[in-house]
């Protein structure tokens, strides 16, 4: 997509009322979910990391038998914005087959990942634009909504005819 491209589809997406646009990214995440398999993919955990809360920390810091302090020297490092993240990627914890070594007690952040289930989706459309070049998901949920939005923008306006 051009930026010109993608400057046309921020426009029109944002046109979408608030809850409105809300109802179709939750029903297209939940169509692109049903036809993506994570574990054919992995991207988000290959090639960017999560946040790492205070509570993630002392969760996965116990599940793995070490003290807080020893998991970060080991793994974390503090960003430009002050966050805890990881010090490599790929993520240290995700096997070759795909899988999440520490899946029940994963930050937060990795949960929520692609975070297209949330409200206030048009507060976070910046964030799901750029998730759009990591998560093949994504890229599903975008065109889908796009689409719609299309389609109904574009539905002859009957009203005032017999
Ligand atoms: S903790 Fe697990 S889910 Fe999160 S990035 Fe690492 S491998 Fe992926
Ligand atoms: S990038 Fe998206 S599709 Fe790939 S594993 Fe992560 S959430 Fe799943």
């Amino acid at each position: 997509m051009t930026p010109s491209e993608e400057k046309a589809r921020l426009k029109l997406l944002l046109k979408v009322k608030d809850r409105e646009f809300d109802t179709l990214m939750h029903d297209a995440h939940e169509r692109a979910f049903a036809c993506t398999d994570c574990l054919q993919c992995g991207n988000c955990c290959k090639t960017t990391g999560p946040l790492f809360t205070d509570k993630d920390i002392t969760r996965i810091a116990k599940h793995l038998r070490m003290k807080d302090a020893a998991f970060i020297d080991q793994y974390l490092r503090t960003d430009e914005e002050g966050d805890m993240v990881l010090q490599v990627v790929p993520c240290p914890f995700l096997g070759a087959d795909n899988y999440c070594g520490i899946y029940e007690n994963r930050p937060k952040a990795c949960r929520e990942y692609p975070h297209t289930d949330r409200v206030k989706q048009k507060q976070i459309l910046d964030l799901t634009i750029k998730n759009e070049k990591i998560c093949p998901a994504v890229e599903l949920i975008l065109k889908d909504v796009t689409a719609l939005v299309n389609a109904s923008s574009k539905k002859p306006n009957n009203a005032g005819r017999r």
